[in-house]
């Protein structure tokens, strides 16, 4: 039945600062779990994961760095083909909201044509706040982008976060 439904691939990157919570989130969509000991959950630098929807079915490719992001920026490889990122932040510190527009710049420079970007405030579940939601949802909407507030530790936004990107790709091979 599913297997008659059309069929599209897609690669998405996950982006942001050191520390952020990035492959937390992926951890939280992927198994919806969440854990203090990452390099025994997730080995590996890219996930895989497939959604049904109603009338396809997507293969998304989940990029996620290994500790290179604290160079600042990656190798082409790493932004090449992929049609979506998610652009992560922390929420309790202002400097990594200023390295989420600096990455924003780096994907819309070396990724491809017209990628497509939603922008994340992770670690809502901490009572420190240093960035505004009102600042951060202007600058998403200024730029064109989706903007989501999240939790990988408690699952708040995860979900809706990732699927509002996937609803964003283009449907072609
Ligand atoms: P990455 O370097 O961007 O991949 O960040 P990690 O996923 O390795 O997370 C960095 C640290 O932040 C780890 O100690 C995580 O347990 C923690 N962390 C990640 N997401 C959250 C979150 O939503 N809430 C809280 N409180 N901690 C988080
Ligand atoms: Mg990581």
């Amino acid at each position: 039945m599913s297997s008659k439904l059309p069929t599209y691939s897609f690669k998405i990157v996950i982006l942001g600062e050191s520390a952020v919570g990035k492959t937390s989130l992926l951890l939280r969509f992927h198994k919806n779990q969440f854990s203090t000991d990452l390099e025994s959950t997730i080995g590996a630098s890219h996930v895989q994961k497939s959604i049904n929807t109603t009338d396809c079915q997507m293969q998304l490719l989940i990029w996620d760095t290994a500790g290179q992001e604290q160079y600042h920026s990656l190798a082409p490889m790493y932004y090449r083909g992929a049609r979506g990122a998610l652009i992560a932040y922390d929420r309790t510190s202002y400097k990594s909201f200023e390295r989420a527009k600096n990455w924003i710049k780096e994907i819309q420079k070396k990724g491809s044509p017209n990628v497509r970007i939603v922008l994340v405030g992770n670690k809502v579940d901490l009572e420190k706040q240093e960035v505004k939601s009102s600042e951060a949802l202007n600058y998403a909407k200024e730029n064109d982008m989706l903007f989501f507030e999240t939790s990988a530790k408690t699952g708040e936004g995860v979900q809706e976060a990732f699927l509002a990107l996937v609803k964003l790709l283009p449907k072609k091979e």
